[in-house]
């Protein structure tokens, strides 16, 4: 099947009832958005999303981003506008969403802990930005990863790049540190993880509440990290360092 007929295929439908509301369980899903319902581990991502190539998306996505301009009254004549369109799409595809795909993952090498370091490794504030799924505005803080060697070392910026490819998609903070600690799980090939993440929502601060001040805090604790001591240490350690 041709790349566009697979694209008019998978194409939501547009009109009929409600554009694009639902009133199943009495709510806007534009107002279930800030709730956080329905929130699962996995990115909802649809089977064919990845039969189209880069190119064709930033085509595409470029296109319609135009017209979205064009509706809010914007000329696209005028020289400092002319090239957003494509310069956005081109954004989406190849920068803050690449972590969509599968190809874009890290490759992680793992090395033999000749050391035999058995203590905790605790990567501090790594900085991350992503994208709120409900707004597509960003999200952006940092977070600090720890694990207990199985016997395995992963290379230090291994763990950065990590983080940076599952927040490079349309998240939700709970769902991106759920993945980061899934990720690093298997990475590592031990449930001994822990991931802290602090970050301010830009939907929060600029649109809505408006509220600049407050942060979002989530965790994510596997293996020996459930037990309270290990956890303890953790997290005393990474206060030492916020502080
Ligand atoms: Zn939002």
């Amino acid at each position: 099947m041709k790349q566009k007929e697979i694209l008019l295929n998978t194409l939501p439908k547009l009109n009929g009832n409600g554009n694009g509301h639902c009133h199943a369980n009495g709510h806007h899903h534009e107002e279930m958005g800030d709730a956080h319902l329905s929130t699962s581990a996995n990115t909802p991502l649809r089977e064919d999303a990845f039969l189209l190539d880069d190119d064709l998306k930033i085509e595409l996505i470029e296109k319609h981003f135009r017209e979205i301009m064009h509706i809010l009254g914007l000329d696209l004549a005028d020289d400092s506008l002319q090239g957003t369109p494509r310069r956005v799409a081109k954004m989406f595809v190849k920068e803050i969403f690449s972590g969509l795909d599968p190809k874009n993952k890290p490759s992680i090498t793992l090395f033999d802990n000749h050391y035999q370091y058995q203590q905790m490794l605790i990567e501090k504030n790594i900085t991350f930005h992503s994208n709120c799924e409900h707004h597509f505005v960003p999200i952006f803080g940092k977070a600090h990863v720890a694990y207990i060697s199985s016997g395995k070392v992963i290379g230090l910026s291994k763990i950065n790049r990590l983080v940076q490819y599952y927040a490079k998609r349309p998240q939700v903070q709970e769902r991106l540190t759920n993945q980061i600690g899934q990720g690093l799980m298997e990475a590592l090939q031990t449930q001994d993880v822990a991931v802290w993440m602090e970050a301010k929502h830009m939907c929060v601060c600029m649109r809505g509440v408006e509220d600049v001040n407050s942060s979002t805090i989530t965790s994510f604790y596997g293996g020996r990290f459930e037990e309270e001591k290990l956890r303890a240490e953790f997290l005393q350690a990474i206060a030492m360092v916020s502080a």
